[in-house]
């Protein structure tokens, strides 16, 4: 069991994840991405350190977020990685999915995002993506965890100085133009209200909607690590500011992204809150009309984006939460998209991160293809309820809960998926008991075509899990 990893990177408040253990975790990630191949193959990390560090060139490129601790963090991971032996390229402050496509870009080795996502500003984490662009896995983090008790460094003249790249936005946003139609989503030139968090999304969205010819205006656009505006998880009840503005000005969208911009959750013309399930079920739609493939997304997510599949005679393959098996199963497939249910969606065409902002660019190019407003285009989308809720589980009863569930599942011969918990599927419903990877808790998810079933499904679950307790 991995102390450190969780689904996706190290993640902790300032004074657990503080420069010290920054540092050295940046060590064994250097050493795991330095490990170089032999015969195509990767250097297994039981070999001697002495036959791995230093020998390979290894570039690894270093991106924050507007967190107050990042720029002190940064240079702690600047330390480690050059204390074994890396190549650092720092890219400054970057959104994550503009680190993640610079990845291939500038043929990086590796890359470390410090950024805490959507979390609270007291948090900070690092994110870690190989050089294939795959963001590194639990399992994989474990490997690097075994590595912090072996840490060498490399001689003093194989230490090398951090080169800077600053233009990553900039070659993002371009790659991003490059992959919609620019002159349709110019005709249409649909007014959006954006809010961008006082994050991340300030420094990318405005510009890029405005290339696209979009009138914008934005809000909580000035980056501020304390995120005063609207806090760095877009939520319903966060976007209210959003949501009037979107009414007040006729607007035919609002925008808003998490802290790192990986996800985005929209705001119709009628004001509606779309959230992030839904946002995946329209990219899945338009994706589909245009390239036919598979589909990837996770266990937790609305089986809207199975249906829209269907229909167009497309098998939806389902993974265990979090963005690293999503990329690798959407490699193995060769799916044409992947999302879940908080609105990442990864568009492989362009790079293998979630991708706000090219989802935002897919959104507006979906609003130019169909010439609908978005509020009747999601009269497309199978119309699911979802309830959400958590029960409190030491680790002991979060192993008990799940396995009872599922033999409950197979007692009564239920059609069910047990990758990551237990997800049973009814004909047009479907409930997930699954235990937190990070918490004390188990989680209970419902989806139903009405409200009202979807809350009587969840409270049969949650009734029969406590049972188990
Ligand atoms: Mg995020």
């Amino acid at each position: 069991m991995s102390k450190y990893f969780g689904t996706n990177g190290v993640r902790g408040k300032f004074e657990e994840l503080n420069p010290l253990l920054t540092m050295k975790l940046a060590q064994a990630i250097g050493i795991y991405l330095n490990r170089g191949t032999v015969a195509g193959q990767l250097v297994p990390l039981t070999s001697s350190l002495d036959t791995v560090l230093g020998r390979f060139a290894t570039t690894v490129l270093v991106g924050r977020d507007g967190r107050l601790t990042g720029d002190c963090l940064k240079y702690a991971v600047f330390s480690g990685l050059q204390s074994v032996g890396c190549k650092v390229i720092d890219l400054g402050m970057v959104s994550s999915p503009t680190a993640e496509f610079m990845v291939k870009k500038l043929s990086a080795d590796g890359l470390i995002v410090i950024t805490a996502s959507h979390n609270p500003p007291e948090w900070n984490a690092l994110k870690v993506v190989d050089g294939n662009g795959i963001a590194i896995s639990r399992e994989e983090g474990e490997k690097i965890e075994i590595m912090l008790d072996k840490i060498k460094t490399v001689s003093w003249d194989k230490v090398s100085s951090v080169e800077s790249y600053f233009s990553a936005t900039v070659d993002h946003t371009a790659a991003i133009l490059a992959s919609v139609d620019v002159a349709k989503t110019r005709k249409r030139a649909p007014k959006v209200i954006i809010d961008c968090g006082n994050a991340m999304a300030s420094l990318i969205a405005p510009k890029l909607l405005q290339e696209l010819g979009c009138s914008v205006i934005s809000l909580n656009s000035t980056i501020d690590g304390h995120f005063p505006g609207r806090g760095s998880e877009p939520t319903k009840d966060s976007l209210v500011q959003l949501i009037d503005s979107v009414k007040l000005n006729n607007a035919d969208l609002g925008m808003a992204w998490d802290g790192d911009g990986d996800r985005i959750v929209l705001i119709d013309d009628k004001g509606e809150f779309i959230v992030g399930d839904k946002v995946f079920a329209l990219s899945v739609l338009f994706a589909l009309k245009t390239k036919k493939g598979s589909v990837v997304t996770t266990v937790a997510t609305s089986k809207a984006a199975e249906d829209i599949a269907t229909k167009f005679g497309m098998k939806t393959y389902y993974t265990k939460i979090g963005a690293p098996y999503l990329c690798q199963e959407l490699l193995e497939r060769n799916a044409v998209i992947a999302g879940e249910e908080v609105g990442g969606v990864i568009w492989p065409e362009v790079s293998l991160a979630k991708d706000g902002f090219l989802t935002a660019a897919k959104m507006i190019e979906l609003l130019a293809e169909s010439g609908k407003k978005l509020s009747v285009i999601l009269k497309e989308i199978p119309q699911y309820f979802n309830e959400k809720t958590k029960i409190a589980a030491n680790d002991e009863q979060k192993m008990k809960i799940v396995r009872s569930i599922l033999d409950y599942a197979k007692k009564n011969k239920f059609n069910f998926i047990d990758i990551d918990g237990v997800r049973i599927n009814f004909d047009d419903s479907w409930v997930i008991v699954r235990a937190s990877g990070t918490e004390n808790y188990v989680r209970v998810f419902a989806e139903a075509k009405t409200q009202d079933k979807a809350k009587k499904l969840m409270e049969e679950y949650v009734k029969l899990a406590e049972t188990f307790r």
